[in-house]
Formats: structure tokens, sequence, C-alpha cells
């Protein structure tokens, strides 16, 4: 283990060539914030925030459908509580509920169960939003679903997976020499998907805990290894390289790879991931979501998540838009990272 002292060191006395360090997932920004780690680094190190929250990343599209979806007679949307609050292009489901529209919010995908089983006659249609982390869940409630006979229980899917939007990001040319690696989902994936990524771009990844402590030893890592093409895993506890095969093999079983449109990024090929044709009687019309149309046109979500603007740059920040009043999903969100910023007082 590296001695934390000299780490803090070699951090505020950094004085090699200008770093951007990409944080892909939304709890690390927010971890970032929290540990006041900015405030740590050499004004040559930059922290920039990526596409890693799932809710900030579902296009206007979804949130429409869902929405339409929760206006129909007989229906009713179950959701996390922070997906109510995003925009579509018009409304959010928090406006359309204010309106007699029925939208029920959960803790866990599971409790969808005994509400199905208690209202036979309604159709119960689920948000199914998250990265690698969350779809094994959505696996496990497809299993439960199918093993009860349960019919009147759909998905609307927005479910991703993070190597190909940082494929997308590196081919654009977005201005990152390093990313943070995220280290819940590759608790699931594993970080050898990161490898190709690496070696084809000649960019470092760390793969982060959560700590403070480990993330100032993975920036350090990182910066130490600009310019090569190295993955290198600073959450050995709880990462491996290959991942939690259970989960994977699970997640199989009931979804495949598809393209999938990104809130800000357009349609990203194999990003996605959407039921199996044997199960496709449980998809409530996921594969038709392609437009992603902002309500506030002066929103600028799709920079902040690729990191070509700080929210801070966005002039509705703070105050047309507040986590009260959010333009866009990344106010929304407590990983996203306009809420962030705002909330924890983030200067960078
Ligand atoms: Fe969008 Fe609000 Fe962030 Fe501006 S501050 S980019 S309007 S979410």
């Amino acid at each position: 283990m590296a001695d934390l002292d000299s780490v803090k060191r070699f951090l505020k006395n950094y004085d090699g060539p200008e770093m951007n360090i990409m944080e892909i997932c939304g709890s690390h920004t927010a971890a970032i914030a929290k540990n006041g780690i900015p405030s740590l680094l050499s004004p040559k190190i930059h922290l920039i925030s990526g596409p890693g929250c799932p809710v900030c990343v579902t296009p206007s599209s979804y949130i429409d459908r869902l929405i339409s979806l929760a206006g129909m007679k007989g229906h009713c949307v179950v959701t996390f509580g922070d997906l109510i609050r995003v925009p579509g292009s018009g409304e959010s489901l928090a406006s359309a509920r204010g309106k007699g529209a029925r939208v029920a919010m959960v803790y866990s995908p599971m409790d969808i169960i005994p509400m199905a089983e208690k209202e036979p006659e309604t159709i119960f249609v689920f948000a199914a939003v998250g990265f690698e982390t969350t779809t094994p869940v959505y696996a496990l409630l497809m299993q439960e679903l199918t093993e009860k006979k349960i019919t009147n229980v759909r998905l609307l899917t927005a479910l991703k997976t993070m190597p190909p939007v940082v494929e997308k990001l590196c081919g654009d040319g977005a201005p990152v020499n390093g990313f943070l690696a995220p280290g819940h989902v590759c608790t699931v994936s594993g970080y050898a998907a990161y490898e190709p990524l690496a070696e084809k771009y000649g960019i470092p990844f760390g793969v982060a805990g959560f700590s403070g402590q480990g993330l100032l030893i993975a920036i350090t890592g990182i910066v130490k290894n600009c310019g090569k093409g190295v993955v290198k895993n600073y959450y050995p506890m709880v990462v491996s390289r290959e991942g939690n095969r259970e989960a994977q093999t699970l997640t199989d079983r009931y979804f495949e790879p598809a393209p999938a449109v990104w809130r800000g990024l357009g349609m990203i090929e194999g990003s996605g991931r959407v039921l199996r044709e044997p199960y496709r009687e449980y998809d409530a019309g996921s594969f038709d979501l392609t437009e992603d149309r902002q309500a506030n046109p002066a929103c600028r979500c799709s920079e902040v998540l690729t990191g070509r603007v700080r929210p801070r740059e966005c002039p509705l920040f703070g105050k047309v838009c507040t986590p009260m009043t959010p333009q866009g999903a990344c106010m929304v969100s407590q990983e996203g990272s306009c809420f962030t910023y705002l909330t924890a007082g983030r200067r960078d």
C-alpha cells in the first residue's frame, strides 16, 4: 500500500504535462466532491465527469414513453425515485402524475412482484434503467416472473454497458488523458473489458474504489502511467479481472447486446441490453426509443456528460436549474454531475 502522505505530496506538487482524468462513474463524481479531492491536486491535474450516471444518460424519448404508458388505462409505471423528476422532451413523470397518470416509486425492482400479484388486471411497467451493476437484478426479476408465471409485468429497458461509451468518447477525441474506471461496474464486468481500449488509445485506466484514499491512490497511478495503454486495479478487494461470472451468466440468460441511445451522445452500437427473443412478451416497447430532445434547449447536459464543459459553465446552473427545478437530467440524480457540483460546492 502506498504511503498516503507521499501520494498527497506527489499529487499536489505534480508539474508534468497537463492531465485530464475522467471519472466515468457517477458514484466517483459524488465521492470526489465529498472527499474534497480537487483541492488536493496540482493545477495541472483536472478531473472531469463522464457519462456514468444511468439516470443522466437516459434519453428524453424514454421518459416520454414512460409518461405515455403511465397515462394508459389499466397501466402503472413503477420506478426508482430519481427518474420521476427527469425532464422528457416536454414534462417529467412527476408532472404527469400530478395530472392523473399512475406512477409508483419503489426501492427495488423485486417490489413490483407483490404489486402485480395483488392487481392481476393491471399492467405494471418497470422503468429498467442502469449499468452492468443493476442489470443482474433485472435478470433476477425476470427469473422470478417466469418461475411464478406472472404475466402482467413489463420492462421498459434503458440498460447500458460502459466499454462502448468509453470507446465512443475516445474515438470522438474527448479531451481525456486517463480514466478512473468504475469500481462498482467492474465488480460485475471485470476490468479486462477495458484492456483493449487502453491498448488501442494508449490511455491508462485505474479501477478505483470510493474512499478518499482509494481515489487518491488511483489518480496517482493514472498520472504516473500517462501515455501508457494499461489498466491497473486499485480496488483489488472487490474487483477482479474476470468479474462476477455468476451475475454475468444470469444477465446473459435474459438479456442480449443491442444499440442504445444515450442522452447527449446519440446511438451507440452494442452499448445497450434488451430482453432476448424468448422473453420479449415482457418488453414494454424498448426497441424504438431513438429521439433525444431536451425540454430546455439551453441545457448543456450533452457537453457535461462528455467532459466538454463543466457544470458551472452552463448558464442555467444554480439559477434556473437547481435540484428543485431541474432543467436537465444531470441536476436530478445524486450521482449527476450538475447536482454534485451544486450541492457539494465542487468548484473545479
Ligand atoms: Fe442541464 Fe441544469 Fe446541468 Fe445546465 S445545470 S447542463 S441545465 S442539468
